[in-house]
């Protein structure tokens, strides 16, 4: 461990540097940490990395071009951004058992156009150079490349719904996944909230995609990977899990056998900065036989990887294979699960009846709120968290229906059980109190509420109160 004055040295002389050029962005960092430090942040893909982590990126690193692989660069001069770029992937695969890692993603969409365009590149690209006796495509005739441009345009991917917690770069048309394949998504069981296996199945078969897709970003219960990879293997399909919100899960040895993706699935994107905690940024992890598609990614939709973020994802993996990263991992859950607990007891409606990884879904119909009032409200009273749809959402996907809360974050700072007991009583009192306003016609708001602010103010500095006992970034001190 680093001396927390080594820690508060480093911001502070940081600070000062960038203060002398534009005093504006050195006052807006410290302004980040201070409002980071008051607020009660339950946004569920949010945390907090290290100072270690949050140091690695701050350096020449950044001026660096390293297009290529380790040991394989387009430019010279790349030795220690392959130690750094090895150094991750090491960790990668050693944290989370996989064959292979590739770490340039910068984003979990990135990381998932890498997995989409290496399966398409594997199933679809190499067997039409195949076809055609081709080493590669600049050798295909006019005719050739034609015709394989439309068969990559023509590809079909199965994923979860969005209403029910799927993510929109599983092939929704907003997101170029959605322009790319012909989609078709699998939602929960309208009863008990619940992936139901057989309709999955169904739907596979009936469809018969080239791309089966699990993850997602607010589905409140663990995924049965064996099972969705027999699913896949029944239809041919390829099997991808994206891991971006529960990766901390998966590395803390929360989330084994059936529920760990890595061994099942052939190939795993994640984001790096969520239940990770590690640096913004994306990562895809596969089986060997797409690993060499895998590495493609940067000429094929990266540019230039970020040699100083590929330093931090460095760190923060070797810090998620020390052994308090699976007790980090464990508190996570057993908080999420207090959490609604706490909210259930005092009548709150979740999503599924609870959780069993780092999130829940209150849906607020039952205290008769939009997501979008209940939202500004919680905000109101310095309670962070996001509006969110639940499953055949009847207010649609900007009012919605729901609230996500999560507690990676907060479970950084070091709260346990027994405050979040007392956020659930928050939370409560707010949407309790919290009323619908009228639209001038009379008709209730979906946006408009009335929330006493003599309560907004007591909630606020019950949480300020709460948070006082738990410093973020103990260490650093800017003053
Ligand atoms: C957050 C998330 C992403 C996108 O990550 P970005 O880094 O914001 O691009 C992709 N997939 C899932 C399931 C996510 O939760």
């Amino acid at each position: 461990m680093s001396s927390p004055n080594a820690e508060s040295t480093a911001f502070r002389s940081a600070l000062e540097v960038i203060r002398a050029v534009e005093p504006r962005v050195a006052g807006a960092i410290a302004a980040e940490l201070a409002d980071q430090r008051e607020s009660l942040k339950l946004i569920a893909s949010e945390n907090y990395a290290s100072p270690a982590t949050l140091l690695a990126m701050g350096n020449w690193f950044s001026d660096k071009y390293a297009e290529g692989t380790v040991g394989r660069r387009f430019y010279a001069g790349c030795q220690n951004v392959d130690t750094v770029e090895a150094l991750a992937a090491e960790h990668a695969r050693e944290l989370f058992g996989a064959a292979h890692a590739y770490v340039q993603p910068h984003s979990g969409i990135d990381a998932n156009l890498v997995a989409f365009w290496a399966v398409l590149a594997d199933r679809v690209e190499a067997p039409a150079l195949k076809k055609a006796q081709a080493r590669q495509v600049n050798d295909l005739t006019e005719a050739d490349w034609f015709a394989l441009r439309r068969e990559l345009g023509n590809q079909r991917m199965l994923g979860m719904s969005l209403d029910a917690g799927g993510h929109l770069t599983h092939g929704f048309r907003p997101n170029i996944s959605g322009k790319m394949f012909d989609q078709r998504s699998y939602g929960t069981d309208p009863e008990t909230g619940l992936i139901d296996y057989d309709k999955v199945a169904e739907a596979a078969r009936e469809f018969k995609p080239l791309i089966l897709v699990a993850g997602y970003s607010a589905y409140p219960r663990r995924v049965n990977f064996r099972i969705m990879r027999e699913i896949a293997d029944s239809v041919g399909a390829t099997f991808m899990v994206d891991m971006a919100h529960f990766a901390g899960l998966v590395a803390g040895k929360v989330f084994t056998g059936d529920f760990d993706p890595v061994p099942h699935a052939h190939i795993v994107t994640t984001t790096t900065h969520k239940s990770l905690r590690g640096p913004r940024g994306g990562m895809v992890l596969c089986q060997p036989e797409l690993a060499e598609q895998v590495d493609r990614g940067c000429p094929m939709v990266l540019g230039g990887p970020l040699p100083h973020v590929m330093a931090a994802k460095a760190v923060a993996l070797a810090e998620a294979r020390r052994p308090d990263f699976a007790d980090y991992a464990g508190r996570i859950v057993a908080n999420a699960q207090a959490l609604a607990e706490g909210l259930l007891r005092r009548g709150a409606s979740l999503v599924t009846g609870g959780t069993d990884n780092h999130l829940a879904i209150i849906d607020v119909t039952s205290y008769g709120l939009t997501g979008r009032q209940a939202e500004q409200a919680l905000l109101d009273a310095g309670i962070v968290t996001n509006r969110n749809s639940v499953p055949q959402d009847p207010n649609g996907a900007w009012y919605t229906s729901g609230i996500r809360i999560g507690t990676p974050a907060l479970t950084t700072r070091g709260l346990g059980t027994a405050e979040m007991d007392v956020i659930a009583e928050l939370i409560h009192t707010v949407l309790n109190q919290t009323k619908t306003a009228s639209n001038p016609d009379g008709t209730p708001s979906k946006a408009k509420y009335v929330l006493d602010p003599a309560v907004a103010d007591k909630v606020s500095r019950q949480a300020s109160d709460l948070l006082a006992g738990f410093p973020l970034y103990p260490t650093v001190d800017l003053t």
